[in-house]
């Protein structure tokens, strides 16, 4: 792919999309930005696409669309509202990379949108590939389109790949940072409330991730999102606590040997890594210094307490839609957390009550994986409304 590279950004407004920006605004001489899409923060949108200048607008509220429409349309930017915009926008050919950086199963279809162009995806959005990652991946295949991974931990083992195209993975290790309640016990658990749950101690980012990453949903959700992404079998992904996550992931070879990447945690790296790959190109972040960092350390995830990841764990073995139905109730449960309707721990017993509920299918379509994301979304309601008259 040449430069400069035309790229759409799915979810501009977010911690992801504004990070995107930042990294595209650096080297205007290899990008240009061509479509931004939000949810309703329209004020950001319009200031966003007034600095960028790209082809396309969509908001995703519709309510919003005549605010966008009249400040963007006067300037030459097409602007689309709503869910079809969203997959319209996607299906266009106004663009190289697609910045998956929505949040949540939302993501799924503007991103199933891009596959069937044949687009590369810089994936973030990593709900797309828990929710329907067997359906997914063959989609990306059929199509020839191509998913370069963000994520942190996966971008670290897409780096480790190169070069070693034909040589067998025994494991990856995906490392976890343990998030804010890192050795915390239940009894301390059971009364945390979403400010302290959003204080995560080396990154900044989206509310919905942050929760996750103080579940260890996060981490869940990441082994699954692997498994997919590189062709592995459930027993070959493992996780570690490695609080100063300074190593982001690593692969285990045939012959036992470990490959790993390293650097500071910033999301700014593997963003600029996915817009710019095979290169690397130059950039003036901060760098590691060993000074800084004098001893990393490794600890076994307490499953125990941290029961989401468990649950992932079991999710992961089973496949067909059981990752869909639990990945929907825990977009639930996040959200009554974050308005302080359910409390941490009941979390994840909202999100195995609804796996008990919602029938399994072991080889699902795509309808099958939205009826089944909106059954779990149902028992998840039902069994967050009955938390509260309890409490
Ligand atoms: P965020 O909440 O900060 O931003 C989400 C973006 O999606 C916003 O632009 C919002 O307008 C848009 N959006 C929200 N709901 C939508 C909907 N229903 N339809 C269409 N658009 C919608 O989230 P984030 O932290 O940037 O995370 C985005 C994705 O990237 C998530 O899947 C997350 O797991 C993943 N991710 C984030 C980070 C990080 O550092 N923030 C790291 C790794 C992976
Ligand atoms: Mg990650």
């Amino acid at each position: 792919m040449q430069f400069p590279r035309r790229i759409a950004i799915f979810g501009s407004t977010g911690s992801i999309g504004t990070q995107a920006l930042e990294v595209i605004a650096a080297h205007p001489d290899l990008f240009e930005v061509t479509v931004l899409t939000a949810w309703k923060n329209a004020d950001l949108l319009i200031r966003q696409a007034v600095q960028f200048q790209p082809r396309l607008v969509v908001i995703g509220e519709e309510q919003l669309y005549n605010q966008v429409k009249n400040e963007l349309q006067q300037r030459g930017i097409r602007v689309l509202a709503g869910i079809s915009g969203l997959e319209e926008a996607a299906a266009e050919d106004l663009y190289d990379i697609h910045i998956a950086a929505i949040v949540g199963f939302a993501g799924l279809k503007p991103t199933l949108s891009a596959i069937k162009q044949g687009k590369t995806i810089a994936l973030a959005n990593k709900e797309t590939l828990v929710v329907a990652g067997e359906w997914v991946m063959q989609a990306v295949k059929n199509y020839q389109a191509r998913i370069i991974p963000v994520d942190s931990e996966h971008s670290a083992i897409f780096q480790c790949l190169e070069g070693e195209q034909h040589n067998r993975i025994e494991k990856i290790i995906l490392t976890a940072s343990g998030g804010p309640f890192l050795g915390k016990k239940p009894n301390f658990l059971v009364n945390v409330k979403k400010d302290h749950a959003l204080q995560h101690p080396n990154w900044r980012m989206g509310e919905k991730i942050t929760i996750d990453s103080s579940s260890l949903m996060n981490k869940g959700l990441e082994m699954i999102e692997a498994r997919w992404l590189f062709d592995l079998q459930p027993d070959q992904i493992e996780v570690v606590i490695h609080p100063q996550s300074v190593i982001h992931s690593l692969i285990q070879f045939e012959d036992g040997s470990l490959k790993a990447q390293l650097g500071l945690p910033d999301m700014k790296l593997p963003i600029q890594y996915a817009l710019c790959y095979p290169h690397r190109i130059a950039n003036n972040f901060p760098r590691f210094s060993f000074r800084q960092y004098p001893a990393l350390s490794f600890e076994t995830p307490d499953i125990k307490t941290f029961r989401n990841l468990a649950i992932a764990m079991d999710v992961l073995r089973k496949g067909g839609n059981a990752a869909c139905v639990m990945n929907a109730a825990n977009e639930e449960a996040v959200c009554a957390f974050l308005k302080n309707q359910i409390g941490f721990l009941d979390m994840s017993d909202v999100i195995e009550q609804t796996l008990e509920k919602v029938s399994f299918i072991p080889h699902p379509s795509l309808a099958d994986y939205e009826e089944s994301d909106r059954l779990a979304r149902q028992y998840a309601q039902l069994f967050i409304d009955k938390i509260q008259r309890r409490n």
